[in-house]
């Protein structure tokens, strides 16, 4: 299907019009006329993230094995949740790598130390998913937090409009108070992030409490959000050179990504 799509998009000329955006498409797999992408280099990079200082881009060391398994569209639904697992862990323990520690003296079994634990206790940190794909991140954020809180929210995109609808929402009580991770695996406009982001601030968050952990994103939705909020961090395992218009996937990608982790689509229909 997402070939299909994507092979319309191009014929059409749906794909981003940005000079740089398009510059990356270089040539074209000579079987089935598929477009081959590139991504940003580590000078567009650098750039990206001077532009934007509350951005993290985990060194590619530690993801680019994992991520090419999870946008491989031959990868079945074991290896990708496997896969998609493992990321998420690493985005996870990245954000609490920002969060604030106090710094005291332990004992070791053969001495002292300077130990650096968590400012917070778990109860003070509140993990946000965006449904439904934001679901994905909960095993892995309660593996390393226990005692952490779960707020939902629904948005999904109107289909004619092509614009966020909000549907549902449960949050804790406290979560002005809270720590907030928010989490959505794809970060493609932007729209439903911002539209949670509001949510949150509407809840008396503070913009410099929360941090957004999306595994892959792209130039326009992490500008969409720092323009709106630009006290929020944002941590990305990789950012992808092309935002299919009209579609609004991200390209290479990863497809649907709900699909693929919930087993809501089979494998071998991404290939049609
Ligand atoms: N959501 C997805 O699942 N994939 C994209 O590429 C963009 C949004």
């Amino acid at each position: 299907m997402f070939r299909n799509l994507i092979k319309i998009g191009g014929c059409l000329g749906l794909l981003s019009s940005s000079n740089v955006l398009c510059n990356q498409i270089k040539g074209k797999n000579q079987d089935d006329q598929l477009p081959h992408y590139h991504f940003l280099n580590d000078h567009d990079l650098q750039k990206l993230q001077k532009k934007h200082s509350n951005l993290s881009i985990i060194d590619k060391s530690y993801t680019e094995h994992i991520l090419s398994v999870i946008r491989d569209v031959q990868t079945d639904i074991v290896d990708f949740r496997k896969n998609a697992d493992r990321l998420i862990r690493i985005l996870i323990e990245q954000a609490i790598s920002q969060i604030d520690k106090k710094k005291h003296i332990k004992q070791s079994p053969l001495g002292y130390y300077d130990a650096h634990e968590l400012k917070f206790q778990d109860e003070e940190i509140c993990f946000v998913s965006i449904l439904r794909s934001g679901n994905a991140f909960l095993i892995e954020a309660l593996k390393v937090m226990t005692g952490a809180s779960i707020g939902q929210i629904l948005i999904q995109r109107n289909e004619e409009t092509s614009q966020p609808a909000y549907f549902f929402q449960k949050l804790p009580q406290n979560i002005k108070d809270q720590q907030v991770i928010l989490v959505d695996p794809m970060l493609a406009t932007g729209g439903s992030a911002s539209m949670a982001l509001q949510i949150l601030k509407n809840h008396g968050v503070k913009e410099e409490n929360i941090t957004f952990l999306t595994l892959v994103s792209c130039e326009q939705g992490l500008g969409k959000l720092f323009s709106e909020y630009p006290k929020i961090k944002i941590i990305t395992a990789q950012v992808d050179p092309i935002l299919l218009k009209n579609i609004n996937y991200l390209a290479p990608g990863i497809g649907d990504f709900g699909d693929r982790y919930f087993g809501t689509v089979k494998t071998n229909q991404a290939q049609q």
